[in-house]
């Protein structure tokens, strides 16, 4: 049976909100047929950015993760659907933009590694650990998306 409850969390990092890409990065999601189930602007801190990212410690690139994630407004959402962190990640496109193709976020918005415009998590367990950072549990929302019978064949 599918799991149409599985979530994934993906961010607008700031770069993606000066870039004026939130509403472009929503419609990707939402053509797709996931379900937003949480949303909200964010002012991240340092301290959650290193829970965030913390398999990046000790990383190069990590005081910039800390130090450009936190110098201004980010948009925090979860997305429901059956496969949506793998497809999450394909909509994305690959880390490295210069490496991604056209037609993912990535590919389409980006060039710069520093400034890939969006986050989304790679693995469930990634996932439940950064909805926790970002989200209360009763933030996440459950709703009933109508004509959900046109979007999946059996759940
Ligand atoms: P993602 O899951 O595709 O976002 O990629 P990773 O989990 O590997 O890395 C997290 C974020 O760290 C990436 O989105 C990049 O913004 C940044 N990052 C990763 N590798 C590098 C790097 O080699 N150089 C720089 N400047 N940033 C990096
Ligand atoms: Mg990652």
């Amino acid at each position: 049976m599918a799991n149409t409850r599985e979530h994934t969390f993906i961010m607008v990092k700031h770069d993606g909100v000066q870039r004026g890409l939130i509403g472009e990065i929503i419609r990707r999601f939402e053509n797709r047929g996931f379900k937003l189930v949480a949303i909200k602007s964010i002012q991240a801190t340092r301290a959650q950015l290193e829970v965030h990212y913390e398999d990046h410690k000790g990383k190069n690139y990590f005081e910039s993760l800390l130090g450009y994630g936190s110098s201004g407004p980010a948009i925090a959402m979860v997305w429901e659907g059956h496969g949506v962190i793998t497809a999450g990640r394909s909509i994305l496109g690959a880390t490295d933009p210069i490496k991604a193709q056209p037609g993912t976020i990535r590919g389409d918005y980006a060039t710069a590694i520093g400034r890939n415009v969006v986050h989304g998590s790679d693995s469930e367990k990634a996932a439940k650990r950064e909805i926790d950072v970002w989200f209360k549990p009763e933030e996440i929302l459950t709703w009933h998306r109508a004509g959900a019978q046109h979007l999946h064949d059996k759940y």
